[in-house]
Formats: C-alpha cells, structure tokens, sequence
C-alpha cells in the first residue's frame, strides 16, 4: 500500500476493469458501489426512514437505484469544517429499447431502439451486443417484482450495410436512428417477440413464478470486455468510461478516507439527458440529503461555504489526427494528469480560487494537472459542476481525466490517470482543513 492507502495502478486499474465490466447500466453502477460499500462497512439508508447518524459512521442512500449519495459523517464539527464532495454521474449515452420495441420484417426479429443522450452511433454497428437494465414483472399470485438483469451474451447485432450497396459509405454516410439503429435479435416467427423472451430468461434466472412482463428500462451494450492496451500497456479501451471511470475513482477515494473528515460521494443519473429530474443532479437529491446530515439551515449555509465540490467528468484530450480542435495551449494529453475544466460562460463551475485548491491537492500527491478550455468558435459542452454549485452554491471545481472517443461505445483513457486521480481524491477526502486562500 501507498502512503495515501491507494492500491498500485496496476492493481487499482484490474479492479476499476472489472467495474466498468460488470457496471453495464446506472442501476448496474450503483449495485457495484453498493456492494463495495457494504464490504467496507457503510450502512444503507432509506430516504423514508428516520435517521440515527453516530459521529464516525459511513452511510450511503440510493435513488431509484440508479442515483447514489455515500457519505462519511466525521468526527470532525460539521459547519466549522464544511464537506469534501466528489461528484460524477452513472449513465452513459446508449441506445435503449422502446416500450413496444418488437418489429419483424423479412422474417428477422428486431427491436425499436431510443437514442439516450448524445451517442456517437457509427462504433454501434458490426458489434456483438448484450442486453441489460431493470424490469417489472407481474407473479402468478398478483404481485409485483422488479430485478435487475445483465444477459451477459451477445443476443444481437447492428450490421452495417456492404459498402458495394453504398458505395458513398466512406464518404457522405449519416446514420438515422429511427431506421439504422434496430438491432437484429433472431429470426422472427412465435415466441421471438421481447415479453416472451424476457419470461423465458427470467423463469430459467431464478423467477419461475414470473406470469406478465409489466414493465422495463433496458439498454443494449457492447459485450467486448474493458483492456488495458498499447505496445506499453498506455491506453485502457471501455464503454462507459463516461463517467464510471470517476465514479469508481472518486468510490475508492471514499473507502481510503478514515472517519474524521465529512466526506461526500455523489453519482447522479441522467446527467448525459441534461440532469432535471428526481435523481439528476438538478434535482433535490443531495440538497436534501445533506440538509438532513447537518440538521438546521444556519448550520448547512455555514457547513457549505467551508466545503469544495470536485466535479469529475472526463474530458477531450487532444487527438493527434485531429489537433486543430483543440487551442493550441490547452491540448491535454493521456496519462499527463487531471485536466481543469474552465469555460468563462460558466458552462463548467471551476474558478480561479478552486483551480488553485486543486491544484495544490495534486502537488501534495505529486500528481501533473493540466488545463482545458474550447476553442473560441467551439461551443463548450457541460457537466454536473455548474449545476450542483448553482444548487447548493458550494464552490466548485471541474475536473477530469483527458479521454478520446468520448460517446463512443468503445472510449479511450491513459492507464496512468485514473490511479493518480485516485489519489488526489483520496488525499481530498481526508483533507481535515483545505488551504486558505
Ligand atoms: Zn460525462
């Protein structure tokens, strides 16, 4: 073990694979890092109980199992000492299945499929795709059940159409998700349609009382495993790098904290659809939880304006076959550190007193930081920062580990970077006073 109680990379990066791996949805997500937390002694609360919170106690409250606050509530005197707050967010841009998604033609099964989020689509097709989500069933006696489920095999295929019928395909080819995107299931024909197959998956997985599918958010994924790649073993190749890859980050920096500081991890879902909702980061959620931690509203405004949000969301390194996409001055480059978000339209929440934090948090763990901004005639995408300091009105920085491809369901990664921001979160979490600036 290091001084900051971080694994070594190569062991931190096999555990962060199996992760991504085997967290093929948000619901997914946050039963990984609820099983994680449950092994390293945080107790589930339920946002309808009452609560009990024993200085020293770590807890963490799921909504809709898709949204994910964990907390250590510190020793430390809550509002002299403020919150130490990471956040990331648990979706990723996908194709998910319609309410009605059978269609049969030419004798092939397919099935209707959404856009969720801004999906880069070309990297869907020729792939060998599985199935996962949440669904609700209705049993033999009347009740009501839900359960996750990952089919964990490819059960279907986009093919793409033989370039001698496109012969434009390399150059003009645009992608129409309404009619490109349904995938091929099986041939069509009885008990080919989505209810039956689902009865017939969930009886064999342990439901045989399972009568009438009622309901499902279901998602396709992509079945190649996450890897470490490169002639050096440079890259790490996996879907849902956005964001998992700083969920799990900011998860082990959590689980190396001790008990004295207020530590604070949230993942939201659907921040890839703009966060408005009951679990989006737009939403009342880790307003409310919080709230309910320190108890009065004089205690929360003084709690909140000596904490620090780190936003972590990846972002765009500079592409060597593309390098005028980015300023010239703030290309970041794979495995050479965090990148600062900047954007003086606020479009990310990062000021110069919380770069300068950050910065100083990744001196301490002799850890490189780089700085983004678009170029001037780009527009700046966004991230969970601005919207959660707007919110709560914590200051904020926003961070991330530079990617490419990022919206592809295949995304791209240093092997360095997640381990050492690993560690700055670690050191963060800890940190019992943040410098005064
Ligand atoms: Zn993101």
């Amino acid at each position: 073990m290091e001084k900051s109680g971080m694994q070594d990379k190569d062991a931190f990066n096999r555990e962060m694979l199996e992760f991504l791996q085997a967290s093929t949805t948000p619901f997914h997500a946050v039963a990984e890092m609820s099983r994680r937390l449950d092994a390293a002694g945080f107790s589930a609360l339920r946002e309808a109980d009452a609560w009990e919170l024993q200085a020293g106690g770590k807890y963490y409250v799921q909504r809709n199992q898709s949204s994910l606050v964990a907390f250590v509530y510190g020793t430390d005197e809550l509002p002299e000492k403020g919150w130490r707050m990471w956040g990331a967010h648990t979706d990723s841009p996908c194709l998910k299945l319609k309410p009605k998604p059978d269609i049969e033609k030419k004798g092939y099964r397919q099935w209707g499929v959404q856009v969720y989020g801004g999906a880069l689509l070309n990297p869907w097709f020729d792939r060998d795709l599985s199935l996962a989500g949440r669904v609700h069933y209705q049993t033999k006696d009347g009740a009501l059940k839900q359960r996750l489920i990952d089919l964990q095999r490819a059960v279907a295929v986009i093919p793409s159409l033989a370039i001698h019928l496109d012969r434009e395909a390399n150059n003009a080819r645009t992608v129409n998700p309404q009619t490109d995107m349904p995938p091929i299931v099986c041939f069509s024909g009885d008990n080919s349609d989505l209810e039956t197959l689902l009865l017939e998956y969930l009886k064999a997985e342990g439901a045989p009382d399972a009568v009438e599918l009622i309901d499902f958010e279901l998602s396709l994924y992509d079945t190649q495993p996450p890897a470490v790649i490169g002639w050096r073993n440079e890259f790490i190749a996996s879907a849902r790098l956005d964001n998992l890859l700083s969920c799990f980050v900011g998860l082990r920096g959590l689980l190396a904290t001790g008990n004295k500081t207020h530590a604070v991890l949230v993942c939201n879902d659907h921040e890839e659809v703009g966060s408005l909702s009951a679990i989006g980061a737009q939403g009342p959620m880790l307003k409310a939880i919080l709230q309910r931690v320190v108890g009065d509203h004089e205690s929360f405004e003084r709690a909140i304006h000596q904490s620090l949000m780190v936003s972590a969301d990846n972002a765009h390194g500079v592409h060597p076959n593309y390098v005028d996409r980015h300023d010239n001055n703030h290309g970041p480059l794979l495995n050479a550190g965090p990148v600062i978000k900047i954007n003086a339209n606020q479009r990310y929440a990062s000021t110069s007193e919380t770069n300068t934090l950050f910065t100083a948090l990744c001196k301490a763990c002799d850890v490189p930081v780089q700085q983004f901004v678009i170029r001037s005639d780009m527009g700046c995408g966004s991230t969970i920062g601005p919207i959660t300091s707007g919110a709560l009105g914590v200051r904020t920085v926003d961070i991330g580990v530079p990617t490419f491809a990022m919206h592809s369901c295949r995304e791209l990664a240093g092997s360095e970077d997640a381990h050492g921001l690993a560690k700055v979160a670690a050191h963060f979490f800890a940190s019992r006073e943040l410098p005064q600036i």
